[in-house]
């Protein structure tokens, strides 16, 4: 595996590689787990040159405390991806991903698709995830860029700032790798406690459940259950759990007639918080 810190050097043994490869991209912030390396497989199979880069962006975190605390683990993060038979790793700091001197503010109407569930709980978050992804595009300059649905309102945003530039790179969406017992991977679960641990796998529990129920009851009720059911376990606590239309993310009551729903949620376990969702409509 070839690893670069700087997007210049990056850059020119990319040109080299165009010729003969199509270039298949993954985005991390690191501590990576087998979601992210599921990602990189999902690029290893459409036949590309696979790069990952890891750069915590400060930009996206609304809290400095949660930027203090991100994990971070290069040395192992550099053995799985060797392990895994990754291409090239792009590791930049700051100083690469916003020079000095260049303008860093980045501002794009996500038309409400960054209002609602994570925006609203997290602002600015969205700017500084499509700014950061815009800026690594515009280096790498991928055909394919591989994410998670793990993080649904991200890929909409990605998918957003992809039509609104017309941006030559095909979107990838990649399916929610979970533990044996059901919890989305995540490198914030490093931070679990035993016993927030033992409690987060409730979240997706939850999930199914309200997708079994889905047509027998309203949403406004499957959505109230589901909150009373994450509030009864110790330890967690909703900070939202919406059904919305998968495509405009309004919520589904506003839109009787959605043939895609996505069930989405929020929720601390202890002090840390994790995201989650599954697609209730299709039922499949
Ligand atoms: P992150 O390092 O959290 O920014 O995630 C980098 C990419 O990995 C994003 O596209 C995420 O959606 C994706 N990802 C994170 N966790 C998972 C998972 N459990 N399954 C699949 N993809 C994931």
């Amino acid at each position: 595996m070839y690893l670069f810190k700087k997007a210049a050097r990056l850059q020119s043994y990319l040109k080299n590689q165009r010729h003969s490869h199509t270039i298949g991209f993954v985005p991390t912030m690191g501590a990576l787990h087998e979601g992210h390396l599921s990602l990189i497989e999902e690029a290893q199979k459409a036949g590309d040159q696979v790069v990952c880069s890891i750069f915590v962006n400060p930009t996206q975190f609304n809290e400095q405390k949660d930027l203090d605390t991100y994990p971070r683990t290069p040395h192992k993060d550099i053995s799985l991806l060797e392990k895994v038979g990754c291409d090239i790793l792009f590791m930049p700091d700051a100083g690469q991903i916003y020079p000095e001197g260049t303008t860093t503010t980045f501002s794009m109407d996500f038309e409400g698709l960054d209002k609602t569930m994570e925006g609203a709980f997290r602002p600015g978050h969205f700017q500084g995830v499509a700014q950061v992804v815009k800026r690594l595009l515009d280096i790498v300059q991928p055909q394919n860029l591989f994410m998670g649905k793990k993080d649904f309102q991200q890929l909409a945003i990605i998918r957003h700032l992809i039509n609104t530039l017309n941006l030559p790179v095909n979107l990838v969406p990649c399916a929610t790798f979970r533990e044996k017992d059901g919890l989305a991977m995540s490198s914030r679960n490093a931070r679990l406690s035993e016993a927030a641990r033992k409690a987060a796998p409730t979240i997706y529990e939850v999930l199914k459940k309200t997708k079994a129920q889905y047509g027998t009851t309203s949403i406004p009720d499957l959505e109230q259950q589901a909150l009373a059911a994450l509030n009864a376990v110790p330890l967690l606590k909703p900070e939202y759990f919406t059904i919305v239309d998968g495509h405009s993310l309004q919520p589904a009551e506003a839109l009787p007639n959605s043939e895609y729903l996505v069930a989405c949620v929020a929720c601390w376990a202890d002090d840390v918080r994790l995201i989650d969702n599954i697609r209730i409509k299709p039922n499949n």
